[in-house]
């Protein structure tokens, strides 16, 4: 039977922000367990938390940069449950009226065309601790180095209906939260993860079926596998007459399946109420102006201006905006050299390629936008021929050399120089009279065989441009 889909994410980015949420404390990762711990983020009793002004200035620029209306009087709330790694017994959360609602992000699919995923809300909160179990000893141990990490919980309306708009839609998150600078984006620390809730309905269905929710999923490509997972076990059970229960349920990567963590909690089961701990957030204009006004360009933006600006290509400019360092890589680059198409062929093509083999970042690579650029300079002006760049290219990788001393000591430098050039042709035409008639009486095709020898005779340097030139002239 077919069914059609239907996708929430609820997608939680940690703030890049050196101090938890409510106390002073660090964010590093990696620390030794609960060296980074204070009374308030232990959950003392008696003690006040202090909103982290940084943490909301980038939540609400996580919220304009998805196009949400900002709550200039928004207001923290209490989520009670109880957990090992949540000493407070509560977590402070947002509720009723969270930072930033009713926002959207237009996604790009496979096939071209445009989607626009509506934005429910975003909230702040902070993060629970973390339980580690022991594989050896029936004991857990609990580590609070990250209980207060501030993060921000971005939830989709449910307008996704595939496996590919998902991961669309988080591979966009991705890019924003970095083009924004409000969180690091790092997928496997958890500094961005997502929920996918999943539901199955017959085609028309007025009413959604119910839904499952599936945690754990921390890669583009384990979002995609998971829900593809949970869509062919929902469609079986309702295939068979059954219903789905709605349940949260938990991925495991390594076995391509999810199992059954818990029956899912309805909102009324937490308690929420305001935390009277905390005033209210009251944002005015002139701050929500000056945020606004630190926003870069965004994906989007810089994707419509690359094609109708630069005459890129709508997949090149895709490519190019993928990242912030990419596209920031791109624009220092065509800074140095104006010549849009043969910058963005050589980013895409050899520098990824670089980044790629080297499994490094951008920022890291071994060629600078401003060497790029002065490689391409000498291929605009005919000094090396493309062939040659690459190898200039490489070299460049490989010791750091600026790309004219590497020309200078390979003696790679094109000729150019005509008269120098001619000789050369005059002595190929010489040496092989019977072509030459053969041309002459209509087998045009030996233009490259000519071509050929002289760039064998030159070890590739001539430039092709002139050898063509002075053959056509010389072949009359
Ligand atoms: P919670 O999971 O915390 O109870 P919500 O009720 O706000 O929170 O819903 C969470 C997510 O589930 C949202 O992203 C929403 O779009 C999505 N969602 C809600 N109903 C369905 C459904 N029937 N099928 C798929 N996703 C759904
Ligand atoms: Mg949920
Ligand atoms: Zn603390």
């Amino acid at each position: 039977m077919t069914y059609e889909v239907v996708i929430g994410l609820e997608i939680h980015a940690q703030l890049k922000t050196d101090t938890k949420i409510f106390c002073g404390c660090s964010t590093r990762f990696g620390a030794a367990p609960n060296s980074q711990t204070c009374p308030v983020c232990l959950g003392m009793p008696g003690v006040l938390p202090v909103v982290n002004k940084k943490a909301v200035e980038y939540a609400i620029k996580a919220g304009l940069s998805m196009n949400c209306d900002i709550l200039m009087d928004n207001r923290f709330a209490r989520k009670n449950y109880f957990y090992p790694d949540l000493p407070m017994g509560y977590q402070i959360t947002q509720f009723d009226l969270p930072i930033a609602q009713k926002g959207y992000l237009d996604i790009t699919l496979g096939n071209g065309s445009k989607k626009r995923i509506g934005i429910t809300r975003i909230h702040m909160e902070n993060d629970a601790g973390k339980s580690n179990h022991d594989p050896h000893r029936p004991i857990s141990l609990v580590d609070l180095n990250r209980a207060g990490t501030p993060l921000i919980e971005i939830v989709s309306e449910p307008d996704m209906r595939s496996a590919e708009e998902a991961g669309a839609f988080m591979r966009q998150i991705h890019a924003l939260v970095r083009y924004v600078g409000v969180c690091d984006g790092n997928m496997e620390e958890g500094s961005l993860r997502c929920d996918a809730n999943v539901s199955l309905r017959r085609p028309g269905a007025s009413q959604f079926g119910t839904r499952t929710e599936m945690k754990n999923l921390n890669s583009f490509r384990n979002i995609e596998r998971a829900i593809v997972s949970e869509i062919n076990r929902q469609a079986d059970i309702l295939d068979d007459g059954g219903a789905i229960v709605q349940e949260t349920r938990l991925w495991n990567a390594d076995e391509g399946k999810s199992v059954s963590m818990r029956s899912k909690e309805d909102a009324h089961d937490y308690r929420y109420f305001p935390d009277p701990d905390l005033l209210p957030i009251i944002i005015d204009e002139v701050w929500l102006a000056r945020i606004k006004d630190s926003i870069p360009e965004l994906p989007e933006a810089k994707k419509e201006r690359y094609s109708s600006e630069l005459g890129l290509s709508a997949e090149d400019a895709a490519v190019l905006t993928s990242s912030i360092e990419l596209a920031r890589y791109f624009e220092r680059c065509l800074a140095m050299i104006n010549k849009p198409k043969l910058v963005a062929n050589w980013v895409m093509v050899s520098l990824l390629a670089l980044i790629n083999a080297q499994n490094i970042s951008i920022d890291d690579a071994p060629v600078s936008p401003e060497s790029l650029a002065e490689l391409l300079a000498l291929v605009d002006t005919d000094v090396i021929s493309g062939t040659m760049a690459k190898t200039v290219f490489e070299d460049m990788a490989k010791s750091g050399k600026s790309p004219k001393l590497i020309v200078e000591e390979k003696g790679l430098a094109q000729v150019s120089d005509t008269s120098e050039i001619e000789a050369i042709v005059d002595r190929i035409l010489n040496e092989n009279p019977s072509e030459v008639d053969a041309f002459k009486g209509g087998k045009t095709k030996l233009m490259g065989f000519f071509v050929g020898q002289i760039m064998r005779a030159t070890q590739g340097k001539a430039n092709p441009a002139v050898v063509n030139q002075l053959l056509a002239d010389k072949l009359k």
